[in-house]
């Protein structure tokens, strides 16, 4: 395995970023090796997928940690292995030619299959999580082997127990349902389906990503041409009786309904409303399609984007009394 120095840290946002040290990661000898060299030194370590949830800084004085596992392959008749680093979207194309349901909502999504369940990727009314079996991964930590079931990654709305943890995905071993339906009640997909006249009896694995990719090309800048990473804020969880109603009335935001007075904000329709009081950024906006879209023009740093997005979390907090979280992960 070979070490390299002052490589740039790839990201979507396009900030500049070099890292002390970089390796890319084939087998597990490599990660045994990595793990000693790591404790050694009193490394700090950042694993890398396609860097389009990250925010990083312009250096990182740590070991940069990247996956080479590639491979696609059947453990069982339903259950599906698929290496790190595979692109999410090439497991997506390779489900639907294969006949595997369930990953269809997930189109698009930018990034690779090892950082998926990281923050439990989840688009059109569908999460990862629900499509896996075990992760096979490897704790940098202690230097040894682990398979987490579903339930030990403590899936939660964007976010998972992997997390800030010590963990390098190596495989993830996704369950293969025959049985499960297509899932297009999602309210952007009904609409999508009622001006195109198509019906639920028609819609096939194929025609829903079909739609789904529509829709998103509609609403969401390609990475590769405008530069961002997707959605910066969470839709915050909150008391419904915290929301300061003074300056917008309840009606004039986004709501979906949970338990107990709990309610998720649609951080969007929040950033739109005070849109013009967010001080202008030389290098950094927001996307003029979607208000929860940072974007970069190439030129920016990450304490740029932060001090963009603390302006904007200042201004919720101020007229809603809502705390907008960031959602990628900012790297220190
Ligand atoms: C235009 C755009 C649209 C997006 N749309 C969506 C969306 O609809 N839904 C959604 O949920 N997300 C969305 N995202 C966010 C992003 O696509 C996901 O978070 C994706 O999973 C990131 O993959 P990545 O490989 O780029 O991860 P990175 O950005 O490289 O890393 C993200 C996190 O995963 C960790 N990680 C990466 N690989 C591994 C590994 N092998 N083992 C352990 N940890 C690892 C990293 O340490 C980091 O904490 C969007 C992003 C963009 C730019």
């Amino acid at each position: 395995m070979i070490i390299k120095k002052n490589e740039p840290i790839i990201n979507s946002l396009k900030l500049k970023s070099l890292s002390k040290e970089s390796a890319l990661i084939s087998n597990k000898a490599d990660l045994y090796f990595l793990s000693e060299h790591i404790n050694k030194h009193n490394l700090e370590y950042l694993i890398l997928g396609e860097g389009t949830n990250i925010v990083p800084p312009e250096f990182y004085d740590g070991i940069v940690i990247r996956s080479d596992y590639k491979n696609i392959s059947y453990k069982s008749p339903d259950i599906l292995t698929v290496g790190s680093a595979v692109n999410w979207d090439d497991l997506v194309k390779f489900s639907l030619e294969n006949d595997i349901k369930g990953f269809e909502n997930l189109s698009l999504i930018p990034g690779s299959v090892g950082a998926s369940p990281i923050q439990n990727i989840g688009a059109y009314g569908v999460e990862v999580s629900s499509l896996i079996s075990s992760i096979d991964c490897f704790d940098i930590k202690n230097s040894e082997l682990l398979k987490l079931s579903n339930e030990e990654c403590n899936f939660k709305y964007r976010s998972s127990d992997l997390k800030n943890s010590s963990l390098f995905i190596m495989s993830i071993n996704f369950k293969i349902d025959s049985n499960r339906k297509l899932n297009s009640r999602y309210q952007s997909i009904q609409n999508y389906m009622n001006i195109n006249e198509i019906d639920d009896a028609s819609l096939t694995a194929k025609t829903l990503a079909n739609i789904v990719s529509n829709i998103r090309r509609s609403v969401l800048p390609n990475h590769h041409e405008i530069f961002n990473a997707g959605s910066f804020f969470k839709n915050p969880i909150l008391h419904k009786d915290h929301i300061d109603q003074k300056t917008f009335a309840l009606d004039s935001l986004i709501i979906w309904e949970l338990e107990n007075n709990m309610v998720k904000v649609g951080a969007a329709r929040l950033i739109e409303l005070i849109r013009d009081k967010i001080s202008p950024s030389e290098n950094v906006s927001l996307f003029d399609k979607h208000s929860l879209v940072v974007i970069t023009n190439g030129k920016a740093n990450q304490s740029e984007v932060l001090a963009y997005a603390k302006n904007i979390q200042d201004i919720v907090f101020d007229i809603f009394n809502i705390k907008l979280d960031i959602e990628p992960n900012i790297i220190t």
